[in-house]
């Protein structure tokens, strides 16, 4: 049998994620002198925020005329008018003082001739309510994530945060511990990679801060950990999801390899063109062109590529053309994207076009939040927080984005929403004075946790297995990528709840090879398929559930949007046994102060 070591602590709060939303969670618990236990996969400076190119979204009115009101607007109309108006309402309101106190922070904002913070265009940006093109990202050049991590990151190690921080890194968090007679979060069990074993963190409230989950597509730009881990532990906690079937492409992955090429090189005038070197958005967005949004640009792609006139051998891609802005400004405001592009497919793009193809960037679902980055479970008539939990960050859904994400929109939510968690978290611990959870004499044998346990020591106790990692991730990304990607049709997405029933057969045939407790990547792919299988599945059955098409969902069986049926969020619950129910609840149509934005035909 074998002997898995654990360990325990408390803390006042546990964050899991060390990304933007995380750190800046932690930037807040950490001033309210709460101690803080950050858990994270990766070192902090690593998690995927760090490579965020184009800027982050607010109306500073640097470049020209903006308001919070024409920021909302958009992000309305972006979310297909799936957004919750009175979250964006204060969101977009909040963006202007995180711009500035990122600045305060240290971000080193690219600047304009007289000093102040340069902002470019990107995808759904506008003024006066869709008038012209605004620009209201703040970059810094093509390295805005980096910055902004590196900078939140510091301002953690400072004096007045510093001490009450403690950061377990490469620590998998597994399970989420939530009281089922009160409902009450209390802690969660993590797994330590480094020298194996389970540890409990115990805190007053917890954070989820794990970010996205798009691993499950073949062509993505997602880090390595993006695996939605936080989603479904949540789910697994009784907590529903919200919104799952919407997924963002973004136009510009580089072919074949799917990393990222900004939205921003199309900010600063470069376009898309066809086969025929034609600048073919002006068929599908007259009024913007290559600057509509990133569910418009992509089918766009896509319908150019399937009437002929893609280019390559396989003519299934198109080409990004920016040569013409010149190659000092590229190697300005667009280092990164050169030297991807040079790196990746051998093009100078000061020189030739970047080839480009849709590639699964963004999650617009989540584990429901309220303005308060405080969890809600949605009771049919209003929503109820979970006490002591709170979520943040692309991990969450506030609903800002709605149905479709606007680009450098989510930058800004993980500072907002991050601050949010942070600030109401400590408010709950103090106000509340809630007590320290304590863990019982004998953990393992109370309900809480022991399922993991039990897990661990049968994965290590039974056979290696007759199916490894690789035999199930190949064709679960080829399959999503082939069902689920930009046009979605019922039988295709049948199809793939079949391959899907295949695929979890021969999960429940994994095992370890390895049984070694230091750095088993084993045991870490394990479960990272365990949270890829389930959001694959319960992606599939809601897009198969939405009989319309409203921003990255896109049916071609019903090809419109359907606002008598389908103005609704999507709630998805797991039962203890994993069978899925579905459940929806009304969209915010109100904002706090500003009109309503009533649903309209969206074009760009
Ligand atoms: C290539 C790329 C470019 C982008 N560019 C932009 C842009 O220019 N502007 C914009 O607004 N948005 C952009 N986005 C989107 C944006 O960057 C992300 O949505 C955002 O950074 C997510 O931040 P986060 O803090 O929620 O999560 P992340 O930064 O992904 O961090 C997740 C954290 O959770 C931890 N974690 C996850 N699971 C576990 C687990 N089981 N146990 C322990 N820890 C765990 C990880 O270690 C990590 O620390 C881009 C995204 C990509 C992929």
């Amino acid at each position: 049998m074998a002997n898995i070591p654990y360990r325990w602590e408390v803390s006042d709060v546990v964050i899991v994620g060390a990304g933007g939303a995380g750190l800046a969670a932690a930037v807040q618990t950490g001033l309210a002198k709460l101690r803080t236990a950050v858990i994270t996969e990766v070192f902090p400076t690593r998690s995927h925020t760090v490579s965020a190119q184009g800027g982050i979204a607010a109306a500073i009115a640097n470049m020209d005329e903006d308001y919070w009101i024409w920021h909302m607007y958009d992000t309305v109309k972006g979310s297909d008018y799936l957004g919750d108006q009175d979250a964006i309402e204060e969101f977009v309101k909040n963006a202007p003082l995180a711009i500035y106190e990122l600045e305060h922070w240290g971000v080193p904002f690219s600047r304009n001739e007289n000093g102040t913070i340069y902002q470019r265009a990107f995808g759904g940006q506008t003024r006066n309510f869709g008038e012209s093109i605004a620009h209201r990202s703040c970059a810094i050049a093509d390295r805005s994530g980096h910055a902004l991590l590196h900078a939140l990151f510091e301002r953690t190690l400072r004096p007045d945060v510093a001490p009450y921080i403690s950061y377990y890194v490469e620590f998998l968090a597994l399970e989420l511990l939530r009281n089922p007679e009160t409902g009450k979060v209390f802690g969660v069990v993590a797994w330590d990679m480094v020298n194996g074993g389970l540890h409990v963190f115990f805190g007053k409230a917890v954070i989820f801060a794990t970010g996205g989950s798009l691993k499950n597509f073949r062509t993505n730009t997602n880090a390595l950990i993006n695996t939605g881990d936080g989603l479904y532990m949540a789910l697994k906690a009784g907590i529903p999801l919200e919104d799952v079937e919407f997924i963002q492409f973004h136009p510009t992955g580089i072919y074949g390899v799917g990393n990222l090429i900004t939205e921003g090189v199309r900010g600063e005038g470069g376009y898309l063109i066809n086969s025929e070197g034609e600048r073919f958005m002006k068929r599908y967005a007259p009024h913007v062109l290559d600057l509509a949004s990133r569910d418009v640009v992509s089918r766009a792609m896509a319908m150019e590529v399937r009437e002929g006139r893609g280019v390559g051998p396989k003519k299934d891609h198109v080409l990004l053309k920016l040569d013409h802005l010149g190659k000092d400004f590229i190697m300005d405001k667009l280092p990164g994207i050169w030297e991807l592009a040079y790196k990746f497919v051998g093009v100078d793009c000061t020189k030739d076009p970047i080839p480009v193809e849709p590639t699964a960037h963004y999650q617009m679902a989540g584990i429901p939040t309220n303005v308060k980055s405080e969890v809600v479970i949605w009771d049919g008539e209003k929503d109820v927080p979970v006490p002591g939990f709170y979520a943040a960050g692309e991990c969450s859904c506030q609903s800002l984005h709605g149905a479709n994400r606007l680009g450098t929109n989510s930058l800004i939510d993980l500072v907002v929403s991050g601050k949010q968690a942070g600030e109401n978290a400590a408010k709950y611990i103090i106000e509340e004075d809630v007590p320290a959870p304590l863990p019982a004499d004998d953990f393992w044998a109370e309900k809480y946790g022991n399922k993991t346990y039990e897990k661990i020591k049968e994965l290590f106790d039974g056979p290696a297995g007759n199916y490894k990692y690789k035999d199930i991730f190949y064709p679960l990304r080829d399959s999503m990528q082939q069902n689920m990607s930009v046009f979605r049709i019922e039988e295709g997405m049948k199809e793939e709840l079949k391959i899907l029933d295949e695929l979890d057969e021969k999960f429940s045939q994994m095992g370890l090879a390895d049984k070694s407790l230091h750095f088993n990547s084993e045991l870490v792919e394990y479960f990272e398929m365990r949270s890829l299988l389930t959001l694959s599945r319960i992606e599939t059955m809601a897009a198969l559930n939405r009989t319309e098409s409203r921003g990255g969902h896109y049916r071609e069986d019903y090809p419109e949007r359907d606002d008598k049926n389908w103005l609704k969020h999507t709630l998805v619950y797991m039962d203890e046994d994993g069978k899925i129910r579905f459940d929806y609840k009304p969209v915010r149509m109100k904002g706090r102060t500003a009109p309503t934005f009533p649903p309209k035909k969206r074009v760009y």
